[in-house]
């Protein structure tokens, strides 16, 4: 007979857990069953990473993207969609908008924006760094070694790639001109560089079953990620992937709570996704693994043109308006905001950057 403590304690001590204890405990549906396995996964986020709750402030730059992700609103084909780039006054404004609510790392995202000098961002990087006392966090998808070099020089943190899947098959399927082995490469060269180093994968995408999600899952504990986000997937009309169903936000959570108790200490956002489903599951992805918020410092218009799906969470928010939501967030759920820089919590990374 199938017991999910015994399941969960193997999982838990495994140094990779077993891909079948993963995909059984991804099938459960019971209420009581569910609640065991996200206790338990809120236990282990309390006993590796405490009670803060780790704010990551994000500032959306440019939407140009030169790739065709069958599943973003900011695809190449998308002709709807109005592009912009931010140029360094906005961009350095909305830095010290974050800064003044307490924010200490800031996430600098764009699409894979061909136009994005890499010198442009070093010398806005070197700034930040020199004017305020915040780590930044740079998502602007796969680059040339040297890019990633000149920007860790200047002072640049940490790197978020996200794997989307670690199926190259289901990878290949829907990112045309797109290689899997590239992603790898790159995810390896930022390790080595020295960047603190996020991944994190897509639920729900067509084709995904809870065999490629439970490889994910194995997936984040071989690299040892410093922090591994957890999207589902919302489509998007202008897509290729417009007619297709909307994640299952309890696949979601279980995914969370397992990445949780598998990698232990890895920083695991509740994602702003996760609060654009059919309701806010933000509460819920804190309630079983994730100690993560990622608040939103782009400044209208630009927020509103970053629409990698649609109905995304506090589109209409002024900026700095989330303070008071996370801070009741954190109340609600006994815990605290977590104003610091909260690097990574993984030995090896800690006072790493230089
Ligand atoms: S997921 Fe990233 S790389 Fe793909 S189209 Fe969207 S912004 Fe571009």
């Amino acid at each position: 007979m199938f017991r999910l403590d015994e399941c969960l304690s193997r999982i838990h001590d495994a140094s990779l857990p077993d891909l079948n204890d993963l995909e059984q405990v991804l099938s459960l549906n019971g209420k009581d069953e569910l609640n065991e396995l996200f206790l338990f996964a809120d236990g282990i986020r309390k006993k590796f990473c405490g009670d803060g709750i780790v704010l990551r402030g994000i500032i959306e730059f440019s939407n140009f993207c030169l790739r065709e992700c069958f599943y973003c609103g900011l695809n190449k084909n998308n002709r709807k969609l109005e592009r912009y780039r931010m140029d360094k006054d906005e961009l350095l404004k909305a830095v010290g908008h974050l800064v003044s609510c307490k924010i200490k790392t800031v996430v600098l995202q764009s699409g894979e924006d061909t136009g994005l000098d890499p010198f442009w961002l070093k010398d806005i990087i070197r700034e930040i760094k020199s004017s305020f006392d915040i780590a930044v966090t740079l998502a602007v998808g796969e680059r040339s070694e040297f890019d990633y070099k000149i920007w860790k020089e200047a002072g640049a943190d940490r790197y978020l790639l996200k794997i989307e899947t670690s199926d190259e098959g289901l990878y290949s399927s829907m990112h045309p001109q797109m290689d899997f082995k590239q992603r790898l490469n790159c995810l390896r060269v930022l390790n080595k560089i020295g960047y603190q180093v996020g991944s994190g994968n897509i639920i729900g995408l067509p084709g995904q079953t809870l065999k490629t999600i439970a490889q994910d899952i194995v997936f984040f504990k071989r690299n040892d990620f410093d922090m591994v986000g957890i999207g589902p997937f919302i489509p998007h009309q202008d897509t290729r992937f417009g007619g297709q169903k909307k994640a299952d936000p309890l696949l979601s959570l279980k995914t969370i709570a397992l990445t949780r108790i598998v990698t232990k200490n890895t920083h695991i956002p509740a994602t702003t996704a996760l609060g654009s489903l059919d309701k806010d599951y933000r509460v819920d992805g804190l309630k079983c693994g994730a100690n993560v918020l990622m608040p939103n410092f782009t400044p209208q218009p630009f927020r509103k043109l970053y629409e990698i799906y649609p109905q995304k969470k506090c589109i209409d928010e002024p900026v700095g308006a989330c303070n008071f939501c996370m801070d009741d967030m954190a109340k609600n759920l006994g815990r605290f905001i977590d104003y610091s820089k909260a690097d990574s919590l993984k030995q090896r990374k800690v006072g790493s950057n230089v």
